[in-house]
């Protein structure tokens, strides 16, 4: 059965300048190539409205795990990749996946923006603040699962010197 929802229709230029203005209203500079967490990851339409970090509870899908949420096409896609892994005796926990507003700035505070050589993104960028990205605890051997096989449920191991940090990018 095919769904008809074109407020999903990512790439339209509506959707860029919805993007863009999300982006503004939120106080985040525009998007600087290279900078992890605003490059390609596709914010879902129906989260747009809210901003990056402040979606609330109940626009999130739980992944199945802990308290962890996540946009409902990624949550969806994340049991789908956690199942599959399970099934091939690959286990591994999550640390961490929709981050808002404030803990995105403490985060900051804590382990340095990323493009200063830390570990997190510019407030209000995150895809941790889209619910698109999960941070997973990964041994070598489910990391290996991961490279093999998460871009089968459409996530992308998109940030260099993190490879416990996945993207949903479809
Ligand atoms: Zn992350």
């Amino acid at each position: 059965m095919t769904i008809h929802r074109p407020e999903v229709r990512e790439f339209s230029p509506t959707f860029e300048s919805a993007l863009v203005a999300a982006q503004s209203s939120v106080g985040a500079p525009r998007a600087a190539s290279g900078v992890p967490g605003t490059k390609s990851a596709r914010v879902p339409a129906e989260l747009l409205r809210f901003g990056n970090g402040k979606i609330p509870k109940d626009a999130l899908s739980s992944i199945g795990i802990g308290q962890h949420r996540l946009s409902t096409r990624a949550a969806v896609a994340f049991r789908s990749l956690h199942a599959a892994a399970a099934a091939e005796g690959i286990n591994f926990g999550v640390t961490d996946s929709y981050r808002d507003y404030d803990s995105q700035v403490d985060l900051a505070k804590r382990k340095g923006l990323y493009s200063e050589g830390g570990l997190a993104a510019r407030p209000g960028t995150s895809d941790h603040g889209w619910g698109l990205a999960v941070d997973l605890d990964l041994d070598a051997k489910a990391l290996a699962w991961m490279r093999a096989n998460a871009g089968k449920f459409g996530f992308v191991e998109d940030v260099p010197r993190e490879s416990w940090h996945w993207t949903f990018h479809s």
